[in-house]
Order: structure tokens, then sequence, then C-alpha cells
């Protein structure tokens, strides 16, 4: 495709079909060495703290999931329960979003329980004739379902606040952007996490914030991986897992398979569907989380305000490119230097408290 259209290879192209205008590879090259120098680091310190929190001497691929012995904290109710505290916990944080959760709920556009035969996945999405957004889950009873919650709800409110403008292209803004609405919320809503964990409310959080950190460095591995396999397309199987292999000593070193001979020969990004359906789509959650970061570190210093400044950045919706909406949200670009190791510390302060 690339070639036919005059491009040396498809990643240009991939950076245009992704909307990206105002940055290119070569900002996403050098935030890619921030996270080698700065978030690596400080998740090899992370993965040898939990290591030892497991009471394990190595710990392997299958261990990372599990951040506490007692097992992660569990939400204390069945489904109905779940979806009365959540509109309790869009109740208070203001801005309209219980009024949406509850019409949401009422016109049946949440599909949250899984059942037999259901497709995986979560997404949000929005049916404009309807007028409202969907979400669609598939609850099982974890943490994961909170999290859901939160996430789905921030693409889903964004969406509606911005359902009249006057171009359809505005409606989402470019995938970047829209994680940043949904990963922000899941930040912001820390606070009326007791409603659903009860006392266990701060292990919740905590582990929200290692499990945050310790995407960073694989969503960079997606991303730089990305860009070897399409600048060679020629390149063999075997020759693909080399490089796959390279990005986990790179970016994640402290990751064992031990007898997984696939995953150990470096097959585990085939898992990675986005690398196949959405090419380049990764690093916009990495590039959101640090923009998700930031509102938090804003919250703890004006809980108001920060949620003020998240409602006006959902109102805009698409109108603006990713860094001129964030800078009109009041956050510094991921881009610029010292923005992610500031986040990087602020993290590493709060995880060792
Ligand atoms: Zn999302």
């Amino acid at each position: 495709m690339a070639r036919k259209m005059g491009y040396e290879n498809f990643v240009a192209l991939g950076y245009r079909l992704m909307q990206r205008t105002d940055y290119d590879e070569n900002h996403v090259a050098k935030f890619r060495a921030q996270v080698r120098d700065e978030v690596v680091p400080l998740c090899i310190e992370l993965k040898r703290d939990q290591a030892k929190t497991l009471n394990l001497e190595s710990m392997m691929a299958w261990d990372e999931p599990l951040y506490d012995p007692r097992g992660n904290p569990l939400p204390k109710g069945d489904h109905h329960w779940l979806v009365d505290q959540a509109l309790g916990m869009f109740k208070s944080l203001g801005g309209g979003l219980d009024t949406l959760f509850s019409e949401m709920e009422q016109r049946q556009m949440l599909d949250l329980s899984s059942r037999p035969g259901k497709a995986g996945g979560g997404f949000c999405s929005d049916l404009p004739k309807f007028g409202l957004p969907f979400i669609f889950a598939n609850f099982n009873g974890t943490k994961d379902d909170i999290e859901v919650f939160t996430h789905e709800m921030g693409h889903a409110f964004q969406n509606y606040c911005s359902r009249s403008k006057p171009l359809s292209d505005y409606v989402w803004p470019t995938s970047e952007a829209c994680e940043v609405h949904s990963m922000g919320l899941e930040f912001l809503s820390w606070p009326q996490m007791g409603l659903f964990f009860g006392a266990e409310a701060d292990r919740f959080c905590k582990i929200h914030l290692l499990s945050s950190i310790a995407f960073i460095p694989y969503g960079t591995a997606v991303d730089h991986f990305q860009h070897l396999v399409y600048q060679q397309p020629q390149a063999s199987p075997g020759e693909r897992a080399a490089m796959w292999h390279e990005m986990e000593k790179t970016y994640l070193p402290w990751r064992r398979w031990g007898d997984l001979s696939n995953e150990a020969g470096g097959r585990f990004w085939q898992g990675q569907l986005h690398i196949f359906v959405s090419p380049f789509y990764y690093i916009d959650y990495v590039l959101a989380l640090v923009c998700a970061l930031q509102f938090w570190d804003a919250a703890e210093k004006d809980r108001q305000a920060a949620m003020q400044q998240y409602f006006a950045l959902c109102r805009r919706g698409g109108e603006a490119p990713f860094r001129e909406l964030v800078d009109s949200a009041g956050l510094q670009s991921p881009f610029s230097r010292g923005v992610l190791e500031g986040m990087v510390h602020k993290a590493r302060a709060c995880m060792k408290t």
C-alpha cells in the first residue's frame, strides 16, 4: 500500500492513517529513549520489590499480573451492586457523569456481563442516531471490572459532550487524545474506590499505579517493534522473532518465560492484535498515560480544578490535534523533556509510602 502511494515503507503512511498531524516518528523515537532511560530502571526496581512481596526467588512472566500474595483486591458485590455503586461514584465526580450513566443504563446501552458465546474484550462506541454512547464489556468479578467502568465511561462521556460538534471528525479525537479521557478518569476516580473495594481501596490504587507504570515499557516495546517490522517487510519469521526478543531485552529485561518455548523464542508479539489490525496505535496508550498521570498529580493538588480541566478537555472532542488538546487542558506534552521523568518520580514516591 505504502509503496504504491510513493512511500519508502509503511511507517510514514501508518502515522498518516492514525491522523497524526502534529508529531512524527522522530518525536516518538525520542520519547522511547526517555522510557529506556527513566522508566525501565524504575520498573526493574519495582519488579524486584514485587518478587519479594510474592516471596519468589525469581519471578516468571506468569507471576507478573499478581501483585500481592493475598490476591488482587476484588469488588465486594455482584453485577447489580456494582452498577449502583458506579452511579454513586459518578454522582460524586460531578460534571453530569451520573446523568449520562443512568440514561445509558435505562436505555440499555451498557452490555457489561460476560455470558456464553459473547465476544471477548471491552470497548465504547457511539450510536449517533440514538444519541448515546454504548459500552461493551465482559465483567468477571475481578478488579478489572472497575477499571472498565471508569475507562470506558471516560470515552463515553467525552463522546457525549462532543456529540453536537459541527463536523463528524470532531466527535471523537485521534486515539492518543481519546485515551487521555479514559485513562484520566481511571486516575481521577481514585477517591471513590472505597465504594467498590471498602478497606482495600488503597491496595487497589497502588496496584493500578504499579500496573500502569509497568505498562509503559511494554507499550513502548510494541511501538518500537512495529517500526522495525514495518521498515523491513521482507524479514523472515525468525528475524521478526529476533526483533521482538531484542525489544524484550531492552524494555522488559526482567521478563522470564521459562520453558514456554514459543514466548522464550521471541513470539509473544503475535498475541498483540494491534500490530496486525491497527498498526502504530499502541504508543497512543503510553502517550495518553503520561497525560492521565498529570491529571492524577493535578487532582492531588486541587481536585476541583483538575475535574474542571478534565471536563473542559472532554468538551473539546477532536476539534484540535493531540498536542494542542493536551496543552489546552493545562497538561504538558509527553514529548517535552522532563515530563515523563517527573511522573516517574512521583509514582516512585507514591509506591514507596
Ligand atoms: Zn480506551
